[in-house]
């Protein structure tokens, strides 16, 4: 394949001034499928200056032209479903039902902020309830202006679908960074946005890593606002450089979310939905559940019904129907799940099921499903994000405990509870400090509600009214009321 040493700028594929590249790596195969440029602060320049550029006309039309163009991104996403869905899951190791799942929740996002848009125009000048004759206060919103977009890699077109899309409804124009890491399907967007006719500048995609594209947009002074999803530690650095120049941000980072299980669930129902929070996307999720706690009532059957289920989980090439759980992403990730593998021997942690005792398949960048119990809250892994298929137990006497334990974290990103009882289940979750939680159920995300997080796990909301929040100025037009 080509390597990937154009940036997208103003709707033309233009030579990044890089000449600086990187791997891109099927991480099932361990193949090198092709470079990707790593980016120059100058591609970054060119970038904003389009961007710029294409701002007053782009902010100038409605909200039901801007939504038709995010109508056409949903299409064009759903007709090259297959092929993304292909590309997603060779670029992520993915496995592919899960690629279409990520398709899909694209393309309800773009046709969710296509909706929003038109919904934004009804919302422009509505009326402020005064308690004051004569005078009469309007609101209106306008766009944050020229916006920097960097997404990571877990979820190829989907966490940049939930900034794009947002963005665009909101009357933004946007400089979208993808991760070097998954830069296959990312791709797409650009191709996408020539295909649908945005105009020119309106949306630019840079290729490249944090010191190529990802520190010079943060800096650049003509970024209005960051919309950022990653790392803790990367996270903090934005928020370093937006503040040095008052910029807005939004973070999406990391979690250490809890399941909990009451005495009342069934064991084997809350087996399926625990292995679901946490060996999905070979446990690379933000929102994963990594912390069980379970009622030591029914801790037993539920570590046996986990280990029964973690056991059958079939590893091997992500293409394949019959695979449960692909790689991981990339060596560094495996690799920095290994270091907390190591950490758990010297912590003396019990393994339920421990990942060194399972063969893997010959090549690519896999890591068995891992199982501990009775984990102590100090411990490492308990307490920080892995971001691999590790999951933590231990067992509480009663709901209150269970609520303690769960709420005692840095993070707060999402959290599910199984209980026999519905209405219990909910008033346990309402007592939880997270911004998404489930009960009896897998985890559900909707382009209708928000997503983001309680204490470390990020700034704002995406998704839903909140998602186009995030890229709108609020402004109000106070005055006489007009009786002529
Ligand atoms: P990362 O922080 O290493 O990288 C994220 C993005 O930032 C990449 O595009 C990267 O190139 C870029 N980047 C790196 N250094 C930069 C810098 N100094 N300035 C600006 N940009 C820079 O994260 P990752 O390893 O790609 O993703 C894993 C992390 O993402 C996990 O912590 C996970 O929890 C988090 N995440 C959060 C959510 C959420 O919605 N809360 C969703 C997905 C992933």
């Amino acid at each position: 394949m080509t390597p990937l040493e154009h940036q997208f700028i103003d709707n033309q594929w233009v030579a990044s001034a890089s000449e600086r590249r990187l791997p891109v790596i099927n991480p099932y195969t361990e193949a090198l499928i092709t470079e990707v440029t790593a980016g120059h602060p100058r591609d970054v320049d060119a970038a904003v200056d389009a961007a710029q550029r294409a701002l007053p006309a782009w902010q100038a039309l409605s909200g039901a032209e801007r939504g038709r163009y995010l109508e056409a991104f949903a299409e064009a996403l759903a007709r090259r479903r297959d092929e993304l869905a292909r590309v997603s899951s060779t670029n992520n190791g993915k496995v592919l039902a899960e690629a279409y799942i990520d398709l899909d929740d694209a393309i309800a996002c773009y046709r969710y902020y296509a909706r929003q848009a038109l919904v934004l125009d009804e919302r422009q000048g509505e009326r402020i309830r005064l308690d004051m004759e004569g005078i009469e206060a309007r609101c209106y919103h306008d766009p944050v202006g020229v916006v920097g977009l960097i997404t990571p890699w877990n979820f190829p077109l989907v966490t940049s679908a939930w900034k794009i899309a947002p963005a665009l409804a909101a009357g933004c124009t946007v400089v979208l960074k993808p991760s070097e890491v998954t830069p296959l399907p990312e791709r797409a967007i650009a191709e996408i946005a020539l295909e649908a006719e945005l105009p020119s500048g309106v949306l630019n995609l840079l290729f490249g890593d944090g010191n190529g594209i990802g520190i010079p947009l943060c800096a650049h002074p003509d970024i209005d606002k960051i919309s950022f999803t990653g790392s803790n530690r990367v996270g903090e650095a934005v928020m370093h450089a937006a503040a040095d120049r008052t910029a807005g941000v939004s973070l999406e980072l990391g979690g250490k979310s809890p399941v909990l299980v009451m005495e009342d669930a069934d064991p084997e129902q809350a087996a399926d939905w625990v292995m679901a929070g946490i060996y999905y996307n070979a446990g690379q999720i933000c929102s994963a559940t990594s912390r069980l706690l379970v009622h030591q009532g029914v801790a037993e059957p539920v570590y046996a019904a986990l280990a029964q289920r973690i056991d059958a989980l079939k590893l091997g090439d992500p293409l394949d129907e019959r695979t449960g759980m692909g790689p991981l992403t990339s060596a560094r990730q495996r690799d920095a799940v290994r270091g907390y593998l190591s950490l758990a021997d010297q912590e003396g942690l019990v393994a339920v099921r421990d990942a060194r005792h399972r063969t893997l398949p010959e090549r690519g960048y896999f890591l068995a499903p891992t199982l501990y119990r009775d984990v102590p809250t100090t411990s490492r892994l308990w307490r920080e994000e892995i971001f691999g298929p590790v999951l933590c137990a231990r067992s509480f006497v009663d709901e209150a405990e269970a609520i303690a334990l769960a709420n005692d974290s840095d993070f707060g990103l999402a959290a599910t509870v199984i209980s026999g009882d519905p209405q219990r289940a909910r008033r346990v979750g309402r007592q939880l400090q997270a911004g998404s939680i489930w009960y009896n159920s897998e985890q559900l995300v909707l382009p209708q509600t928000g997503w983001g997080g309680f204490k470390r796990s990020g700034i704002g909301r995406e998704l839903g009214p909140w998602g186009l929040a995030a890229f709108l100025e609020v402004k109000h037009l106070v005055g006489p009321v007009d009786l002529s």
